[in-house]
């Protein structure tokens, strides 16, 4: 079966949520009992003054930290901004880029998020590039020309070899944070459809077999199950129920039985 050739990932975003001197406690809550499979990654992407603390807790335990952003520049008079550098400094291994909250609150493009993109694969992080349209689009049937734009821009410049290593999450903006998932049908169609686009029109099949492609967008520990179980999706990007350490240790859980 295909999923052997890739990881599931199933990555935490807390976004602007919990406080430094609340991730030990969480950490100890959901590393009690965890079950991370073999070919999988459970990973917690924090806001930037967590990442230390996050470090520190998952220490010695099978989870990966991760960020929420990064600068597309090297480094020098960029205000607020953080690098890929000092991500890479702090031990983080994951990056989100391209969040749709992203692209809608900070006017990201499609050509930013590629920039990201490279900054973060020169470092050694694995970028977790999000994809997804609106309700508007999906509406007006331009779901699959909206979500084929982002992934072309995004891996754009980029060689087979590392896009090996980079994780694509296709997250509908009107199921993020909303309690509306995708059904497992419609998600697994966009991944399914990412999968071929990224054989056929960028790479080619075996490179496209070795990326994962996760879902994001009110899952849940009850939805996880059944959305894990369709043959295009690798994982999910998880919001809400990512804030809630038991629950998003079932959901690790449950990725290990699909890894
Ligand atoms: C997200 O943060 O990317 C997300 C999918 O959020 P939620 O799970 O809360 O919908």
């Amino acid at each position: 079966m295909d999923k052997k050739f890739r990881k599931t990932v199933i990555a935490g975003n807390w976004k602007m949520n919990q406080l430094a001197s609340g991730v030990p406690a969480f950490m100890e809550t959901l590393t009690a009992d965890l079950t991370v499979g073999k070919g999988e990654e459970a990973v917690l992407c924090v806001p930037f003054p967590l990442i230390p603390a996050m470090k520190a807790a998952a220490a010695g335990t099978p989870v990966k930290v991760g960020a929420q952003d990064v600068s597309a520049h090297d480094k020098g008079a960029y205000t607020g901004e953080v690098s890929a550098d000092m991500l890479a400094d702090l031990g983080v291994d994951f990056c989100i880029i391209g969040h749709s909250e992203r692209r809608a609150y900070h006017a990201e493009s499609d050509e930013l998020v590629n920039e990201k993109l490279k900054v973060l694969l020169a470092k050694g992080i694995t970028p977790i590039v999000c994809v997804g349209e609106s309700l508007e689009q999906r509406d007006a049937g331009e779901t699959l020309r909206i979500v084929s734009t982002q992934v072309q821009a995004a891996f754009q410049g980029v060689s087979a070899e590392e896009a090996r290593g980079i994780v694509v999450a296709y997250e509908p903006i009107w199921a993020i944070g909303t309690g509306r998932t995708a059904t497992s049908e419609q998600a697994q169609e966009v991944c399914s459809f990412i999968r071929e686009y990224l054989a056929e029109k960028v790479y080619d099949w075996d490179t496209s077999k070795a990326i994962s492609i996760l879902y994001g967008g009110s899952m849940n520990g009850k939805n996880c199950a059944e959305l894990l179980a369709q043959m295009d999706i690798d994982g999910g990007l998880i919001g809400g129920a990512s804030l809630k350490p038991a629950e998003f240790a079932s959901m690790i859980k449950a990725g290990s039985e699909d890894a």
